[in-house]
């Protein structure tokens, strides 16, 4: 059974974000000449002033309040301006002959760090050294580490912070449900990779830290686990090292640029994913280099719109024109949502718990519930933003009720945060342990 849901319906043209907030930027620089202005003026008055009343402490402690108003507009300001904006790598992009040519895009000698070999035998080295690290969990399956972030400054509304940590207790709950360890990271550890481009250098990063870890999967912070019994079927992927939901005819036939979807997937941590990542980096880097490349994908992948270079697009990019490379070792996924769009599912769970229960993960259960388009953090999404974030609190409730079972509460409703109780209170509750803890049982509606 194949799960529908073809992914990202459409990105914004960033660039014109860029723009806007430069805008924004000069505004806010006028706005803080004139405020310092008048602040000057202001301060010469008051010691004019206070040098013939001979008083002032009202004052000071105005004074204070007006300097940490304008300490914090400048942090403000230097946190959304960009110094290296200015600092642009050089860029080669340039239009050759043939007809299946693209414009060609190279950033002189851009790298995503040292160049790793050997490491499948490095790894298994460190590995026998160290017993205390074994790349198996208590129950014996390959470790896996569950990779999320998020931009390291505030989102451009508190509801945006609000989700952002909903996300991650929701992603805390499945990993501690099921054994899993979890990364939640704030910064650009590349400068080149801001982003969405930023999960390439914390994976490999990550990676080469981690070497008792087996797999990184990494999920956008936009993303929800909707179905807290599912688990990946980690057997299926023995022969993979890339595993990413996705539709194989609409990435072979018709070269659509949502053919694949990098919101959720899964890397083996091997030579290979060292490879693929520094095969998969160099459109990344921001400026110049993303934008041009951003052309090339959007003249080589159907549907794509105009803007700077995605990591997804790259990645399909990159697949489709090294298939002999790359494609023995990846598993394109569609029997379960490892990503599921959410605009075809939200409004259906109530339906879901009529008919079905938790550890399906396709449509009728859908593994993970991702907000592609939202933008719940930033301010220029595809879609209506009450419909998203009426969306994410639905999926976040669907998703919690089968956490609360286990304590014995639901949520009133999928949109109310107030919980009721729903299992009888017992003198004895381990009891019934084992089945209260059955996490594949229906939701009591
Ligand atoms: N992200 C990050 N650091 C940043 C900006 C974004 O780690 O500074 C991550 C975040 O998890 C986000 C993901 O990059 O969910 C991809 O962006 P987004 O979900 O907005 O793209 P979409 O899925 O809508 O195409
Ligand atoms: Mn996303």
């Amino acid at each position: 059974m194949a799960a529908g849901g073809l992914g990202r319906p459409g990105r914004p043209a960033r660039g014109g974000n860029k723009q806007m907030q430069k805008t924004i930027n000069n505004v806010k620089m006028t706005l803080i000449c004139g405020f310092i202005t008048i602040l000057v003026l202001r301060g010469t008055v008051g010691i004019n002033l206070m040098a013939f009343s001979g008083e002032g402490g009202g004052d000071a402690a105005a004074d204070a309040k007006v300097a940490e108003d304008i300490e914090r507009i400048l942090r403000e300001i230097r946190t959304d301006s960009d110094p290296d904006d200015e600092d642009q790598p050089v860029v080669d992009a340039s239009l050759s002959g043939n007809s299946t040519a693209m414009p060609v895009v190279e950033e002189k000698n851009y790298t995503l760090g040292p160049s790793i070999t050997r490491w499948n035998a490095k790894r298994r080295q460190w590995l026998s050294q160290n017993p205390g690290f074994p790349s198996r969990d208590a129950r014996g399956n390959p470790r896996i580490l569950l990779v999320t972030g998020s931009s390291p400054g505030p989102c451009d509304n508190p509801a945006g912070d609000h989700y952002l940590l909903k996300s991650t207790k929701n992603k805390i709950d499945y990993c501690r449900l099921h054994g899993i360890e979890i990364v939640h990271n704030m910064v650009h550890l590349d400068r080149e990779l801001s982003g969405y481009w930023s999960k390439l250098p914390l994976l490999r990063r990550l990676m080469l830290s981690h070497p008792e870890v087996e797999w990184v999967w990494w999920m956008d912070s936009d993303a929800l686990f909707t179905d807290m019994g599912f688990e990946i079927p980690l057997s299926r992927y023995e022969g993979s090292n890339l595993v990413i939901h996705g539709y194989p005819e609409l990435l072979n036939k018709q070269r659509s640029w949502v053919a694949l979807n990098t919101g959720s997937f899964l890397l083996r941590n091997c030579q290979w994913s060292m490879e693929l990542l520094d095969a998969w980096a160099p459109m990344g880097p921001k400026g110049r280099v993303r934008e041009a490349a951003g052309k090339v994908l959007t003249a080589s992948l159907t549907g794509r719109p105009a803007f700077e270079a995605d990591d997804q697009s790259a990645l399909i990019h990159l697949l489709l024109t090294e298939k002999e490379r790359w494609m023995e070792k990846v598993y394109v996924e569609n029997q379960y949502y490892l990503h599921g769009f959410w605009a075809g599912l939200v409004d259906k769970y109530e339906e879901m718990m009529e008919k079905h229960h938790p550890g399906l993960g396709d449509e009728r259960w859908p593994f993970i519930t991702h907000f592609v388009g939202c933008k719940p953090c930033g301010s220029y999404g595809d879609y209506p933003v009450e419909q998203c974030l009426t969306g994410m609190e639905r999926a976040f409730n669907f998703a919690d009720n089968q956490v609360l079972r286990l304590y014995g509460f639901r949520h009133r409703s999928l949109t109310n945060p107030k919980v009721k109780p729903v299992a009888n209170r017992t003198a004895s509750p381990l009891l019934n342990k084992e089945a209260s803890l059955k996490m594949d049982a229906k939701i009591e509606t």
